[in-house]
């Protein structure tokens, strides 16, 4: 009888275990993001290479290979009859579901534009339906794939009918279905002279984002389930922000001064620190915690260039910042992520993506590889 009980409870606990980490792996498939022109998988990393003829290409994490995106056997890649160089002239954003690419062919005069889908080598094109808006570029901003799904911030510009003039924006967030191609509406648009939302991530099955509500942006978060929204951070005003895995980041201002805002999403916790300026291009993990400023400063460098004087600073175990170093932004790399013993980010003279050693970074080389060169 013993025996039985002990079993039962097991099998139990087996079935509740089970069924937990079946509904986590839905809910936090978070398969790709799209940011600063690049699509973030797991895997690697694809972006947009501009050389003469400029291309999709994605670089393997593992196999440290670049991939053109074409599946055309001894194709040039020199041609808009190439499909590295279609989706590069004509994409605005593009995510990694399972074994396939979504992207949005962008809204012309001629084109209502669309979603399509196609394999990793770039074959076999499907356009998935119509979806007929502008991606968003608001300060922060990403679009996320996850499931089956795209969420997206959008932004349409508006014009007078009889002078043609530019008369707002309007801004929305959808999150739009590639298993049905419904756009479903998450958050209605808005008209002003500037973006209304900006999405900076997500984290479990809350989407993190903010809202101008006419006077100030205030950050959201909306239970993607329920849509149940509730402000976490109350009346404060955001100027920028990003979700790095469980920790949320974001520069506000208060009175006229600066902050930056580190919240644990989890916990629910909250530091803030005044800073000199805005907040921008953070970097978060485990060792490394890191934030960039951009000073009023500028110099002109050795290529004729305005630059501005970035500040780099490192957010400390005991929640100082140490100042890692300044210069002008023709000598900065920003790192995006952490795939070994390397960090894959920015270079910001030519505005290309590129990798360096963590431990060279840390060192202040300026010996980073630019991707494909
Ligand atoms: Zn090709």
């Amino acid at each position: 009888m013993k025996m039985f009980r002990i079993f039962l409870f097991f099998s139990a606990s087996v079935l509740i275990l089970a069924g937990c980490g079946k509904k986590k792996k839905t809910d936090n498939a978070e398969e790709s993001v799209w940011r600063m022109n690049s699509c973030f998988t797991k895997t690697g990393i694809l972006y947009k290479k501009s050389d003469i003829n400029g291309k999709i290409k994605y670089y393997d994490y593992e196999t440290k290979e670049y991939l053109t995106l074409c599946a055309k056997a001894n194709c040039r890649h020199d041609s808009s009859e190439c499909m590295a160089v279609y989706l590069y002239q004509n994409i605005d954003f593009m995510g990694k579901l399972g074994d396939k690419w979504y992207y949005h062919v962008m809204k012309t005069d001629e084109d209502e534009g669309a979603f399509y889908s196609c394999d990793l080598d770039g074959g076999n094109e499907k356009k998935i339906g119509s979806f007929s808006h502008g991606n968003g570029y608001a300060i922060g901003t990403v679009n996320l794939f996850y499931g089956d799904v795209c969420v997206l911030e959008t932004e349409d510009d508006h014009f007078d009918d009889a002078t043609g003039e530019w008369t707002g924006t309007a801004s929305g967030i959808y999150r739009y279905h590639f298993d049905t191609g419904e756009a479903e509406v998450l958050c209605e648009e808005k008209e002003y002279m500037r973006p209304a939302y900006s999405v900076f991530g997500k984290y479990k099955n809350k989407l993190i984002y903010t809202e101008w509500d006419g006077e100030k942006n205030l950050l959201r978060q909306m239970d993607l389930d329920t849509r149940e929204i509730t402000s976490p951070l109350g009346n404060v005003n955001i100027v920028t922000g990003s979700v790095q895995g469980d920790t949320l980041l974001c520069s506000a201002m208060e009175d006229e001064k600066y902050e930056l805002v580190i919240a644990d999403l989890e916990t629910g916790d909250q530091e803030n620190i005044w800073t000199k300026g805005i907040a921008s291009d953070f970097f978060w993990d485990e060792e490394l915690k890191l934030f960039m400023i951009y000073g009023e400063e500028s110099v002109v460098t050795e290529d004729g260039y305005t630059r501005q004087i970035f500040e780099l600073y490192q957010y400390m175990e005991d929640g100082t910042c140490r100042l890692m170093r300044t210069g002008d932004t023709a000598k900065c790399f920003i790192p995006y992520v952490r795939v070994e013993d390397q960090l894959i980010g920015r270079d910001s003279k030519k505005g290309e993506l590129a990798r360096i050693k963590a431990e060279d970074f840390i060192q202040g080389s300026g010996n980073w590889e630019i991707l494909n060169e």
